[in-house]
């Protein structure tokens, strides 16, 4: 299992894959591609958590925590028509803000 959680909350189990490509399809950031018995886990890094893969892999191989996070302030401020708040998101609570 690799997960990414000092970067982000994804989590990807291989064994669970049935290879059916929904999350290649669906990820906005390329953060799966093809591989022979399972798609490969290439970018976790570029996962911004809005959670589509994770909704539509039809046998939990991913789980991620979507609506937490910079990306998902980002997304609400724009629904909302506003800049985003400075610290909004948590993130920089210890003076380190990274958006
Ligand atoms: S959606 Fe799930 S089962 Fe389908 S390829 Fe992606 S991880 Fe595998
Ligand atoms: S949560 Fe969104 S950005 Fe992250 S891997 Fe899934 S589809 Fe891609």
């Amino acid at each position: 299992m690799f997960n990414s959680y000092l970067e982000n909350t994804l989590e990807y189990y291989p064994e669970n894959c049935i290879n059916c490509h929904r999350c290649i399809q669906v990820c906005p950031h390329n953060v799966f591609t093809e591989g022979n018995d399972h798609v490969k886990l290439t970018n976790p890094t570029s996962c911004i958590e809005c959670g589509a893969c994770a909704q539509n892999c039809p046998n939990e191989a991913i789980k991620v925590e979507a609506g937490v996070g910079c990306a998902w302030a980002m997304i609400r401020a724009a629904l909302k028509g506003k800049e985003m708040d400075s610290g909004e998101c948590g993130c920089d609570d210890d003076g380190k803000s990274c958006c």
